[in-house]
């Protein structure tokens, strides 16, 4: 390029899916501001809890755990976690719940900003940390806090009882918001909203389902971004229409033999956990240098929820990947390594996610000796870029990589 001329900008196509989903996420911040800025009562709310309610009810909510992820991958996961440290709170603790903590307290966060909450929604089918995070916010800023117990489940299935112990207390809580922000429920809206989360729901769900092809006509890191939209638009036709477009570029990338993962695919995995958002580029840039297309999320089934009814749809939140037992989850995993024929399992090993990374290591000695696939995984945490050494990393993706090529070898 010539002195003096200047490099062109890159645009993305405002036709585009990801156009559109980055639109959905700006609009979505915006809108609860304007709501709190005209004096709504806006929330802040666990992922888990149902967009559909909200939706619903015309209520404006805002989620914690996306913030943090945001700024965690814009590079201030650090500084916000030692805000909370320098106010008493361990560094044991979720470095999602510490960041939350921090912005609670300073209420501005260049990064990702987002005002505060006039109540907040808990659900426990996430992790129980999360209700001592939110309880504390609770009596910090003297605010409602709704709080819904969902019970871990020991059982395979779904039981007729724990959805009416959870129903009982979401219809609790619907009076509660109707109480509080002066919103009234119809059931007429809800059928409404029930139909386009519905529809929402099937196309990402058969979105992410094109891993499957070989190879991939997508980077799966796509899909740890695209997810934002799956948790705090589900229940929008803007959400529904983006969707749809990913998928129509999935299709069309399959028919020209395509993909967004820009190398070579020689080898595909599953990565099991949340990405690891303060070195997104260095875990990305270890796999796609050895031609490594992540393939396999449970995440991509975790933000689908397909119900016919208010049950159906109590009965889908009690089924989340963090509410079921071990049997259970290390199935539904199985059954996406066998569907994206993954060839190897990477664990990130989340210092901040007990729960998860707890029962992740006899879940994955069970996946790889079932599925007969390496596994190996990392040290690192999804916010607080401390605990991350990248040298090890690419030590254990390097030993990983032997050990598919060497399976490939023996299969030639
Ligand atoms: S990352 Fe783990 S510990 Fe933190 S809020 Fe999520 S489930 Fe809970």
């Amino acid at each position: 390029m010539g002195e003096g001329e200047t490099k062109p900008k890159f645009t993305i196509d405002p036709n585009s899916a990801k156009f559109k989903l980055n639109e959905i996420v700006a609009k979505h911040y915006k809108e609860v501001q304007e709501a709190k800025d005209r004096g709504e009562k806006i929330g802040w709310c666990a992922s888990n809890f149902p967009q559909e309610i909200f939706q619903t009810l015309g209520i404006k909510v805002c989620y914690p755990e996306n913030q943090a992820a945001a700024i965690a991958a814009r590079g201030a996961g650090q500084r916000l976690c030692e805000i909370s440290e320098a106010e008493g709170y361990s560094n044991d603790i979720c470095a999602y719940a510490r960041i939350s903590l921090a912005h609670m307290k300073t209420g501005e966060t260049p990064e990702q900003n987002m005002p505060l909450p006039d109540f907040v929604l808990c659900c426990n089918n996430i992790c129980n940390c999360m209700i001592k995070w939110y309880e504390n916010i609770a009596k910090e800023l003297n605010i409602p806090l709704i709080l819904i117990d969902i019970p871990f489940n020991p059982d395979y299935e779904v039981s007729d009882a724990q959805v009416d112990y959870v129903k009982s207390q979401f219809l609790a809580a619907i009076e509660q918001l109707e109480e509080i922000t002066g919103r009234k429920w119809s059931d007429e809206k809800f059928k409404e909203v029930m139909e386009i989360s519905n529809r929402t729901s099937r196309a990402w769900l058969e979105a992410t389902s094109y891993t499957r092809y070989t190879p991939s006509p997508l980077n799966g890191f796509d899909l740890l971004n695209h997810m934002a939209v799956a948790v705090c638009a589900r229940g929008t036709v803007e959400a529904a229409e983006a969707f749809e477009t990913l998928l129509e570029e999935y299709k069309k990338a399959v028919k020209e033999g395509t993909s967004t993962f820009r190398a070579e695919e020689k080898y595909r995995i599953m990565f099991e956990g949340i990405a690891c958002w303060p070195h997104l580029r260095a875990t990305a840039t270890g796999l796609k240098s050895r031609g490594i297309n992540m393939v396999a999320t449970i995440y991509a089934d975790a933000f689908g929820f397909i119900y016919d009814d208010f049950d159906g749809l109590i009965r889908a939140y009690c089924n989340v990947p963090n509410a079921m037992n071990l049997e259970h989850a290390r199935d539904k995993r199985e059954a996406i390594v066998n569907k994206t024929h993954a060839e190897g399992l990477l664990v990130h090993t989340n210092r901040s996610c007990k729960l998860w990374s707890g029962f992740m290591y006899e879940m994955s000695r069970q996946i790889g000796e079932d599925c007969g696939i390496p596994v190996t995984s990392f040290d690192g945490d999804q916010a607080d870029p401390r605990n991350f050494s990248e040298a090890q990393y690419e030590t254990r993706v390097q030993g990983l990589t032997e050990i598919m090529e060497s399976n490939k070898g023996g299969k030639d």
